[in-house]
């Protein structure tokens, strides 16, 4: 049974040096597709980094939160453009982003809005990005939700991608009757996070996607380390193995999950 590796950002720079021998390396472990976040303007035109690789590459392009107030609005006419390529899956990553900076909320709000009208305008799923503040007082899930809610009229019966779900239980439940996916990725594997390994028991794996989010975010074991597409097997496990969930099972349900992505 394939894989697929729902976000990556192999267009980062730390790839530059080995860019397609660690895409040959990630194929040769049966990840089949790669979708590929593209997700501020200076990195729209990434896409001929996978020219080699043409058939197993797919794209979202978005502006990430931390881009809001940083981007030329005429950005917004080269995005459509992007979203009317037959290569691209989804609008993102887009989002809210408390994490860092959280004193410019309603100009995050407000570019997450204009991108879901576009997510209806081009019949798009959406990878949605969410982290709190570090101690939770700015709840970035809870504010999206909320907007989603009432203002994301695209209508599909899977609608996208919570990616790197790091929110609570509550959380994937609204994530998941919005008809969202988890995106579960090698933060599993940390040890603090028994939260999510619990999240992910109760919601099972009809409701989730597996992702690297590389170079990010490695697994526990190579922590300190570049994150790349070919850890998708281990996350697969690891995830399996934590929720007691049937491995074979958990691969061939994930997969498909990713796949209805691609039409
Ligand atoms: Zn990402």
């Amino acid at each position: 049974m394939p894989y697929i590796d729902t976000h990556a950002h192999l267009s980062d720079e730390s790839f530059d040096i080995d860019r397609n021998s660690v895409i040959e390396k990630t194929l040769n472990c049966g990840i089949k597709y790669i979708f590929e976040i593209l997700c501020s303007p200076s990195e729209w035109e990434s896409e001929s980094l996978f020219s080699n690789f043409f058939e197993n590459f797919y794209f979202a392009y978005g502006i990430h939160p931390e881009y809001a107030g940083k981007f030329e609005q005429s950005s917004f006419e080269i995005l459509k453009r992007k979203l009317s390529n037959s290569k691209t899956l989804f609008v993102g990553e887009i989002g809210l982003d408390y994490f860092w900076v959280n004193d410019n909320k309603n100009e995050q709000k407000s570019l997450l809005v204009s991108q879901l009208v576009l997510s209806k305008e081009f019949s798009k799923p959406c990878v949605f990005h969410c982290r709190n503040s570090k101690d939770s007082s700015h709840n970035a899930y809870k504010d999206t939700l909320d907007l989603l809610e009432k203002n994301w009229n695209y209508n599909a019966v899977k609608r996208g991608i919570m990616h790197s779900f790091s929110g609570s239980m509550e959380d994937a439940f609204r994530a998941i009757d919005l008809g969202l996916y988890l995106g579960i990725n090698g933060t599993i594997t940390y040890p603090k996070n028994s939260s999510l390994r619990e999240i992910v028991k109760k919601v099972g794996i009809e409701n989730i996607v597996f992702e690297t989010d590389c170079p990010y975010l490695p697994l526990q074991s190579r922590r300190g380390t570049r994150n790349s597409s070919e850890s998708i097997p281990e996350i697969a496990a690891q995830t399996a193995a934590f929720c007691s969930f049937s491995q074979a099972k958990t691969i061939e349900t994930v997969y498909n999950n990713s796949l209805s992505f691609i039409k």
